[in-house]
């Protein structure tokens, strides 16, 4: 153990002091009131007798995340930023992948706990009034539900008229829609843009943990083919098609903050004209973003600037035969890449993150697509990632005492 290890209550501290610093309050001499992380009451902090009302300090007499809050809103506690996110976000990793016992808590939790977010995100969704008469229509805010469900495996395709059955029984459903309902909400290009929607509404409680993020994409396989004709060999041939996610993670807990999806080839598809709409989206969504990095593909005058438009510092590595010299913002970061090369290597390196992301999802929710249809591919990724995000803030509820609250305006979150 080295001294740069942090422990899990400095962790949750400094969650509970970014996320309510502003409410701690200086009661008396050495006495401060911390207000809980849940955000239901609060605890009496004395400095002085390094004590806490908490049970949890009560029990084990440790430092809990009530002292580490106060420690850090009195500047007891002053670390250089860049050292607290990267310890914070190692320690965030150990927690993460280490702590057993709290993983299986969240684990045996998990499936009650994301129909319950699920539906609070679905309880968003503006209905279209319905017109004419016949068959009413399945709402749209169920179809949401549904269609998550499935891809996140709690719905399989044998079991799932049961599993739509307890749904209506948990009232989390008004009835269950019809197979062809289901079916037919995948293939709309309108699902498109509320699915999106709902993965960044679903990254919206993390604005006051996520500073630093790293941009990446990756393909998912598909069962159809792309037929074309070869020139050169005079025959027709066909490909596999693939589809290409390209996404913005946090790098202390990988939540997904903003994300697009295009076909592996062709206009649009490459990684660096993707970037701008993706930092963008985040920064218009409420999230103070600090840091970004990503690899060499994504290196352009236009991402630099986009990213030092929302006020953060690049971190994406030269090429060898880079130019030391272009615009203002590839001037900055070549000085800081050339001089700190140390710092610069650290802060790049939280681009590994998306890649442990993206192994995790794969894992749990699938590398290839059963939808038929670019379209329905296309809102299968981004139901995929939602499903990501909702197992996301699952863990850092338990983890980070996170509670997540959706469609709030996000002047409110904003310190
Ligand atoms: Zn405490």
């Amino acid at each position: 153990m080295n001294a740069a290890v942090v422990d899990l209550g400095q962790v949750r501290g400094l969650a509970l002091f970014r996320a309510r610093g502003t409410r701690i309050r200086h009661i008396a001499a050495d006495a401060y009131s911390v207000p809980s992380a849940s955000g239901r009451g609060g605890y009496v902090v004395d400095v002085a007798k390094k004590t806490c009302t908490c049970p949890a300090h009560e029990e084990s007499g440790a430092s809990c995340k009530h002292m580490w809050a106060v420690a850090y809103s009195r500047r007891d506690r002053e670390l250089p930023l860049s050292v607290v996110e990267s310890e914070v976000s190692e320690a965030v990793r150990r927690i993460y992948t280490q702590n057993a016992r709290a993983y299986d808590n969240a684990q045996c939790e998990e499936e009650e706990r994301v129909q319950i977010l699920l539906r609070a995100l679905c309880d968003g969704i503006a209905e279209k009034p319905r017109g004419g008469r016949g068959r009413p229509r399945a709402a749209l805010g169920d179809l949401v539900y549904c269609a998550t469900l499935k891809v996140y495996g709690l719905m399989s395709g044998r079991r799932s008229s049961t599993e739509m059955r307890a749904a209506v029984a948990r009232g989390h459903i008004k009835r269950a829609p019809a197979f062809n309902s289901l079916f037919r909400f995948m293939e709309r290009a309108d699902t498109t843009p509320l699915l999106k929607m709902l993965v960044q509404e679903s990254a919206k409680p993390f604005r006051e943990i996520e500073h630093s993020f790293a941009v990446d994409s990756t393909g998912f396989s598909t069962n159809t083919y792309v037929r074309y004709f070869d020139y050169a060999h005079g025959e027709d041939r066909s490909v596999q098609r693939w589809v290409k996610g390209h996404v913005m993670v946090g790098t202390m807990t990988h939540i997904i903050v903003s994300v697009n999806v295009t076909t592996n080839e062709g206009p649009g598809s490459g990684d660096a004209p993707n970037l701008p709409e993706l930092v963008q989206q985040a920064a218009a969504n409420g999230f103070d973003v600090r840091e970004v990095s990503a690899d060499k593909a994504y290196l352009s005058h236009e991402n630099l600037a986009v990213i030092e438009a929302v006020g953060a510092q690049p971190y994406i590595p030269f090429k060898s035969n880079n130019n030391p010299s272009g615009s203002p913002a590839w001037n900055r970061m070549y000085h800081l890449f050339s001089l700190n090369p140390d710092v610069f290597k650290i802060n790049y390196h939280k681009r590994s993150a998306v890649e442990a992301s993206f192994s995790a999802k794969k894992r749990k929710f699938g590398s290839s697509l059963r939808s038929k249809t670019r379209t329905a591919q296309f809102n299968e990724v981004l139901l995929k990632c939602l499903c990501f995000n909702l197992s996301c803030i699952v863990h850092a509820i338990h983890e980070l005492d996170l509670a997540p609250e959706f469609w709030t305006p996000a002047a409110e979150v904003k310190s």
